[in-house]
């Protein structure tokens, strides 16, 4: 990565500090911010109200972080866009567009790989590369606007990576998003998802953020739980729900428990009533998965008939549920798959 600092990274508290060491007039920063984060530029070139004094000593100072575009992928049957973008550094990561009849949400990935290990997921077999800047993450939202020249509703934290285990960079990123110096998304309109890592569940809680907070459960049972995601040896399911029922009460929003569904692991009816026993006591909303098959592991898809089943019984049990539409799954919808098809076939 280069020297430079990232000016895209900075949120607008700092680059009013930045100019103010420059020794220039604070209103610079908002001139500045709102090419960076509402028009989007991409050189310091096309700022044309700045002079070009000051435009040459930015260019000098700083880095204007810029993800390049390699590949996009049209879901024919649901419009559904994926993205390969590179990184500084060299390597990709995808971000996905889903069009809703309520808005453009965008799926962006947090690091470039993960460290969890999560058994169905492709964007841990080759481990972590790096965790994304806020700039990063920005970009994934700002070059996918470019491309299809509408703005962006929705934003979800459920790409590549653990959002928690790039705690400082995401909690920026969110941040700055919602600015309405700049992006203006509302953290209403933001979901973090995460594999459990309770002390900074609590440490988000601690910031109270407006943010929807995911937890990827996906078992109600710690053994289960073990044999799909490494992460539960250290935190035990009941550590876990203690965490998201602090995030409700600091925050008062409601939690959603993503559940995958594996095919003779986690998906029988006994299983939904022990789900249902877990987080009944939550205020809490549960998205049912179908899991998506990956060629490193043997894991199957539960069929249509028994997922409705399962939907049922953890109605029965007055569970708010829904199923996750599977959105792009021409066009390998899930998380890493599109990127490591890149991995191995450069
Ligand atoms: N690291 C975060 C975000 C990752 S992905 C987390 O663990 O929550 C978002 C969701 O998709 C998570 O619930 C994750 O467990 C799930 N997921 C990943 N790969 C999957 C696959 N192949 N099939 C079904 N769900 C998958």
């Amino acid at each position: 990565m280069t020297q430079k600092p990232d000016i895209k990274s900075y949120n607008y508290t700092e680059l009013q500090e930045q100019l103010k060491n420059m020794g220039e007039k604070p209103f610079r920063a908002k001139q500045i911010y709102r090419w960076l984060h509402i028009e989007k530029v991409e050189t310091f070139d096309e700022m044309t109200d700045l002079s070009k004094e000051l435009r040459k000593k930015l260019n000098q100072r700083y880095e204007l972080n810029c993800l390049k575009k390699v590949q996009v992928l049209i879901s024919k049957t649901d419009g559904t866009r994926k993205y390969l973008f590179r990184i500084a550094g060299g390597s990709v990561i995808e971000s996905v567009l889903m069009r809703y009849h309520h808005g453009n949400s965008v799926c962006i990935s947090t690091q470039s790989g993960c460290r969890m290990g999560c058994r169905f997921c492709a964007s841990t077999l080759n481990g972590l590369e790096r965790s994304l800047t806020p700039s990063d993450m920005l970009e994934q939202i700002y070059q996918i606007e470019k491309d299809i020249g509408e703005k962006v509703n929705h934003v979800v934290l459920m790409g590549s990576g653990e959002p928690l285990d790039n705690f400082d960079n995401v909690m920026k990123f969110i941040e700055m998003v919602s600015d309405p110096h700049g992006e203006n998304i509302s953290q209403r309109n933001i979901t973090l998802s995460t594999c459990g890592l309770v002390p900074k569940m609590r440490e988000l809680a601690d910031r109270k953020p407006q943010i929807t907070l995911a937890l990827s459960l996906h078992a109600s049972d710690d053994e289960t739980r073990k044999e799909i995601l490494p992460i539960a040896k250290k935190y035990p399911i009941s550590e876990v729900l203690d965490a998201c029922q602090y995030y409700f009460e600091k925050t008062g929003r409601r939690i959603t428990f993503e559940y995958s569904l594996i095919a003779g692991v986690n998906d029988s009816l006994e299983e939904a009533d022990r789900l249902a026993a877990l987080v009944g006591k939550i205020n809490c909303h549960v998205n049912l998965i179908p899991v998506n098959p990956i060629e490193e592991r043997a894991y199957r898809q539960t069929e249509k008939r028994a997922i409705q089943a399962f939907k049922s019984r953890l109605e029965r049990n007055r569970i708010n549920v829904t199923i996750r539409r599977e959105m792009g799954r021409d066009i390998n919808g899930a998380c890493g798959q599109l990127r490591n098809e890149m991995m191995k076939n450069p």
